[in-house]
Formats: structure tokens, C-alpha cells, sequence
């Protein structure tokens, strides 16, 4: 048995816990490689949605007309990732198809002319995962949005902490609809380990009443651990008490919602929610990568490089940092053209990264990179040697000519005993490159 967590203890290092955060991130620009299904009788309607999924996510989109068509593409055994669906088809006026693609588990957004009471609640019932009407003017582009939200979503973790099983029952079928991989908790602590165990979770729906203490309460225990770019935290609650929506606010929830709640409100906040997560995702990785290499930029090397040092540092490892520049770089701009020169820089980030896995690795400027390593002075050398050797042995084909890339590199070893700065290292690094630069290039000086 392991200890439970108090709800007051201290939190972990949050930039410990938040480096092990993974997200389940994919990019707004992700294509689908498994195709869509769209089932639509009217064929103009058909196309333009076809024509909408294709264009923003690059899928391969196939259009049944009627139910029977619907039904030999699910035969033919096509992987489809999701369908959109009219109800009301010429051979099954009565929501048949979603029967079928429900039996075959594929999400399904529903694209009706009309609908009741009676028949909306008929369409969540049997497992509709969303629904649009056709004369809304937006309701196209919130297809293609909730499909884009499913292939970015998907097995990204949910947490329900709530002790009522009705409410978990009813969230985790909206969780899982979403293709979401579902956690539940009953009690504080056990959300609190559960949190413990999956630091990428992405998504806490927390009730007012859980048992041993009030969920504003664990909202804000869970908010010391996981920041709001790591994790989105609903508060549901069922109390008449008009102050407790901004309470949960107040500490941390992103969102709130009053019991009942309908399904429609629930899904909404969710997917909204959580795609403002990965609108700051996005933005965290355009504001720290390379848009050419994809390397980490020099923002992101002067970020982690320190981290970095201060592990090897700490578990007492030689480390060291070396300046890698292209040779003669400017030459094959002014022969080949900039865009070739373009393709050389990825080219020699690519070697980079295959070489230096374990390393961190980043592009500091022009045709210059930063690797800091573990080992000493002469274990980095032989690796960085075999670098240089592995650039030349793969040139860079343009067209029908072969293109050999050489780089130079500078090192420096961080001495035992002295506080790591990155800054210094990388200027001593930098000193012995002009070094190997005159000694001829293609070369490693220490
Ligand atoms: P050395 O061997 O002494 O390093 O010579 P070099 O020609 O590599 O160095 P120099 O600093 O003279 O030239 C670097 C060139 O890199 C100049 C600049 O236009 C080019 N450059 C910088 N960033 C980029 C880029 O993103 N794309 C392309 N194509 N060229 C770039
Ligand atoms: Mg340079
Ligand atoms: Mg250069």
C-alpha cells in the first residue's frame, strides 16, 4: 500500500513534474492518415464537406449516398477514423446508419436538416458523438473542427474524480467518445496518486462533493501540480450556492459547470477547453523550435541547456559543450542558391540528431549549432569525430550532383568543481572553433 498523499503537502518540483508532461500534442496542421467516411444523399452537400475535411487535414475522404452504400464501405474494412452522417438517407430515413457505425466504433458527428426533443435524445442515446444542423452556417466547419479535435485528442488522459457512479458513468461515456483514455478517482487522494501516476494527463473534471475533502479544494492541490498549460480543470457542482462557480475558479478550475448538465454543454466545454491547451501548445513549440530544422532554437537551448548541466552537475558526470559550424556555408549559397542552402542546414540537423540521441541538441544561429554531451573531453571528441566522419560519408544530393558537407567544431569540458555556465562554455567552445577553422576545417578542436 502506498502512503496517500496529503492534500496540503508541499508540490513536487512543478518544473520536474511538468518536464515529465508529456502532452499528447498534435499540431492544428496534423494530417490524418486514415480516411473519413462522409454518408450524405445530397450530393452537392457531400462534396463541399468531402472537399472541406480533404483540404484541412489532408485525409482521403469517402462519400457513401445512401445507407446501402454506407454499408458496403464499412464491409470493404477501410479504417475510418470518424463519419459524418445525414439521419435521414432515401433507403434508412430513421438514423439507421449510425447502428452500423457504432457497431464498428467510429466516432460520429451527425449532420441532420431537423431534429426533436425526442430525436436528439434518441441520437445521443445510441452513441452520436456530436451533432450539426445543415442549414447552419458554421456547422461545416465545426465538423472538420471536431475531427481535427479527435485526431488530436485521442488517448490523451481524462480525470474524473467524483464519487457519484451515475455522473462518472455518464462523463466517461462523453470521454470516451472522444476517444479520450478515461482515469477515475472516488476520493482526494486517489486523485491525487492517480495525478502522481500520469503527469500527462490533460483533462480533470472534478465535483464539488468528493469524499474527505471539497473539490475546490483538490482542484487547487491538483493546480500546484500540473500549471494551466499542462492541465484543464473542470468544476462540476450540484449546490445551490451561487459563489461556488468562481471558488473553483478562483483556484484553478478553467471552467465550471452546474448539475444537470446536458451532454451538448458538457462536450462544448470540454473540446473548447481543451483546444486552447493545445493552442498554447503550439505556440510553446513555435516560440521554442527551429521552424528550418526543427531543432530546438537558441531560446530553447539556453532553457534546457542549463537543466541539463545541472543534472550531470549534480550526479557529479563530466560534461561537455561543443560549437559546431558549417564550413565554407556562404559558398554553397552563392553556387547552389539559398534554398539549397536551406535543405544543406536540415541536412546536417538531421545527421545531428541521428548522431547525438540522447544529447541536447539545438541550432544557435545561421549555420551554427550547440550539442551539449555527457562524457569527458576525450569520449566527446572520439563521438564528435565520428560525426564529422558520418556528414562526409552522407552527401547531400541535389538533382543528379552530390554535395559533401564538412563542419568544424569547438568543445569545452566543464571542470570538476566549478558551478556549470553555459554561456562560458559555449565561448570557450567558440574560441577553440576559430581554432579548428584555421587549422584547416573539417576538424575538432578541444
Ligand atoms: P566558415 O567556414 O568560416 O564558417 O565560412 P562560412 O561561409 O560558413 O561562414 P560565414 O559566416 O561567412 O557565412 C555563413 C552564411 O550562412 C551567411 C548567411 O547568409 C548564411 N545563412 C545564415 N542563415 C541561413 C539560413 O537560414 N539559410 C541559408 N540558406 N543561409 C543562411
Ligand atoms: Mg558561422
Ligand atoms: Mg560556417
Amino acid at each position: 500500500m502506498r502512503r496517500p498523499i496529503a492534500i496540503d503537502e508541499m508540490p513536487m518540483n512543478p518544473s520536474k513534474r511538468q518536464r515529465e508532461a508529456r502532452p499528447n500534442f498534435l499540431s492544428r496542421h496534423c494530417v490524418l492518415s486514415r480516411p473519413v467516411l462522409v454518408v450524405e444523399d445530397q450530393r452537392a452537400l457531400a462534396m463541399m464537406l468531402a472537399a472541406m475535411l480533404k483540404e484541412r487535414w489532408g485525409c482521403e475522404v469517402h462519400v457513401a449516398e445512401d445507407f446501402r452504400r454506407a454499408k458496403e464501405l464499412l464491409a470493404s474494412g477501410a479504417p475510418y477514423f470518424a463519419a459524418c452522417c445525414d439521419l435521414n438517407l432515401p433507403d434508412a430515413p430513421d438514423g439507421e446508419v449510425i447502428d452500423i457505425l457504432v457497431a464498428a466504433d467510429i466516432p460520429i458527428i451527425a449532420v441532420t436538416a431537423a431534429f426533436g426533443g425526442e430525436m436528439r435524445q434518441r441520437m445521443i442515446d445510441k452513441g452520436v458523438l456530436d451533432y450539426v444542423l445543415k442549414n447552419s452556417v458554421n456547422a461545416y466547419a465545426h465538423v472538420c473542427e471536431l475531427v481535427g479535435f479527435i485526431a488530436r485528442n485521442q488517448l490523451a488522459k481524462a480525470l474524473v474524480i467524483d464519487d457519484d457512479p451515475l455522473i462518472r458513468d455518464m462523463l466517461m461515456r462523453i470521454l470516451t467518445r472522444l476517444r479520450m483514455i478515461v482515469l477515475t478517482a472516488e476520493n482526494a487522494d486517489d486523485a491525487l496518486l492517480m495525478v502522481e501516476d500520469h503527469p500527462d494527463v490533460r483533462l480533470a473534471i472534478v465535483h464539488e462533493h468528493v469524499p474527505q475533502v471539497n473539490g475546490v479544494v483538490v482542484t487547487s492541490a491538483l493546480r500546484q501540480r500540473l500549471d494551466k498549460e499542462h492541465l484543464v480543470i473542470i468544476g462540476i457542482s450540484d449546490s445551490d450556492d451561487r459563489l461556488i462557480g468562481a471558488d473553483f475558479l478562483k483556484n484553478g478550475a478553467n471552467d465550471f459547470i452546474r448539475k444537470p448538465f446536458v451532454f451538448e454543454e458538457m462536450i462544448t466545454r470540454i473540446t473548447k477547453n481543451l483546444e486552447m491547451l493545445n493552442l498554447v501548445e503550439e505556440n510553446r513549440q513555435a516560440a521554442y523550435r527551429d521552424y528550418l530544422t526543427g531543432l530546438p532554437n537558441r531560446r530553447s537551448f539556453f532553457v534546457e541547456g542549463p537543466a541539463y548541466m545541472k543534472r550531470a552537475s549534480v550526479a557529479g558526470r563530466p560534461l561537455v559543450v561543443a560549437m559546431v559550424d558549417i564550413d565554407n556555408f556562404k559558398r554553397i549559397n552563392d553556387t547552389h542558391g539559398h534554398d539549397v542552402g536551406d535543405v544543406a542546414l536540415q541536412h546536417v540537423a538531421g545527421v545531428l540528431s541521428a548522431s547525438f540521441p540522447d544529447c541536447l541538441v539545438g541550432r544557435l544561429g545561421g549555420e551554427e549549432f550547440g550539442i551539449v554531451l555527457p562524457g569527458s573531453g576525450g569520449e566527446a571528441r572520439a563521438v564528435l569525430e565520428k560525426f564529422l566522419a558520418t556528414l562526409v560519408a552522407t552527401p547531400l544530393v541535389i538533382g543528379q550532383a552530390e554535395l559533401t558537407i564538412t563542419a568544424s567544431i569547438g568543445l569545452a569540458t566543464l571542470s570538476r568543481g566549478v558551478e556549470p555556465d553555459l554561456d562560458d562554455l559555449l565561448k570557450a567552445a567558440d574560441a577553440r572553433l576559430y581554432v579548428a577553422k584555421s587549422l584547416g576545417r573539417n576538424r575538432v578542436e578541444a
